[in-house]
């Protein structure tokens, strides 16, 4: 954490920054980059990945360990030790003269008392979330949904009674466990203070989607998204480019359009395919069963599904891994990369003009996902 205000010399001998690192709690190893954005606070509800199995991913991100529900009880100690760590900021802040306010002078007085705290990632995830308001909260790791309904509303109703500043709590959620939980549950939880889900659609094509192992039918995954939007919640569906390579790139994204179509999820975000040592889908790229799309090739994959795009939400590219391309040695991305992207239809047009105009560089100037990653003997 650096702040470029210095604190309040004068008091900053008055205190004692040094209980704060006693504080600890339980954070999973992911969260979307939006939530990122947000310094949202994480609350580990429940471990790891119960499926595990979808062949891009395996489960690798939580080391493919074993899935665990948390105790309600366990979770609530955690929320008690953010608003012990919350009541200490603040009382450091009454201290230093600022009322309670968590502002840059409160930060660099507690690091400045103790600067254990700089590499301490709980007090600086908490300092920061308190800073910004405390205003959003993502519930980890990678299927919270799976949580019994009435353990999960226990959990949201205890965050909400300890921070009532909580205006947005969201989780990742399998399509296949939304298709499952009744719209009343989704209705109750949505009531309750969960706001935002975040699914990894990846396809739309049923014969991807088995290919890849993901669990779950295109059917299921339309039936999960209504279901989502009908209760109230804010959807972001993740789309993974290239996830059938070459030869199903275009049943791959028109399939995924169509999906999308009869979601029409707040949300479309973009995450292309990276492959590494362990993964099954690297086994086969390995194997040569799986080729990879080119640069141009994956453009036009993303051309073809926005095409065929006929939604009110937003479509972004808000991942590092999105289209990049080389231009008197600076590196552009094609498309902007916040977390808002291009509203549809609205902004339909500009986007194809845009991938109309990456199509047109020379493909020598695209920077290949592979290059990005350094795995250049993919
Ligand atoms: S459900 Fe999500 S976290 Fe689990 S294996 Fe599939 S992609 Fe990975």
């Amino acid at each position: 954490m650096t702040y470029s205000k210095s604190g309040d010399g004068s008091r900053i001998q008055v205190i004692d920054a040094g209980k704060l690192n006693s504080y600890s709690f339980e954070v999973g190893p992911i969260r979307p980059p939006s939530e990122g954005g947000s310094h949202s606070l994480l609350l580990r509800v429940t471990r790891n990945c119960p499926w595990s199995r979808c062949r891009f991913c395996y489960g690798m991100i939580y080391n493919r360990e074993k899935f665990e529900l948390r105790s309600v009880e366990d979770v609530k100690k955690d929320i008690d030790t953010v608003r012990a760590m919350a009541d200490e900021i603040k009382a450091i802040s009454w201290k230093l003269g600022y009322g309670g306010e968590v502002n840059a002078n409160v930060g660099t007085a507690i690091i400045q008392s103790d600067p254990r705290l700089n590499s301490n990632h709980c007090f600086i995830m908490v300092f920061n979330w308190l800073y910004l308001g405390a205003k959003t909260a993502f519930l980890q790791d990678a299927n919270t949904l799976i949580m019994p309904t009435p353990q999960l509303l226990e959990v949201i109703r205890y965050l909400k009674e300890k921070f009532p500043s909580t205006e947005r709590i969201t989780s990742y959620a399998r399509a296949k466990t939304l298709s499952k939980k009744s719209l009343e549950e989704l209705k109750e939880l949505r009531e309750a203070g969960l706001s935002r889900l975040h699914v990894g659609l990846e396809t739309g094509d049923d014969d991807l989607l088995r290919l890849v192992d993901k669990g779950v039918t295109s059917d299921e995954q339309v039936k999960a998204g209504k279901k989502a939007r009908e209760a109230g919640f804010e959807l972001s569906e993740y789309v993974m480019i290239d996830l059938g390579g070459r030869t199903r790139s275009e049943q791959h994204a028109k399939n995924t359009a169509r999906v999308l179509n009869e979601i029409d999820p707040d949300f479309i975000r973009l995450r292309p395919l990276m492959l590494g040592p362990g993964l099954p889908l690297y086994e086969d790229y390995t194997q040569g069963t799986l080729e990879l799309s080119s640069p141009h090739e994956r453009l036009r994959e993303v051309k073809t599904l926005v095409e065929n795009l006929d939604v009110t939400g937003r479509i972004c590219f808000d991942h590092f891994l999105n289209a990049w391309y080389q231009d008197k040695g600076h590196r552009h991305t094609l498309f902007k990369q916040d977390y808002n992207g291009y509203k549809l239809p609205e902004e339909k047009e500009e986007l194809l003009t845009l991938i109309e105009e990456g199509l047109s560089l020379d493909e020598s100037t695209h920077i290949h996902v592979k290059d990005m990653l350094g795995l250049t003997h993919l």
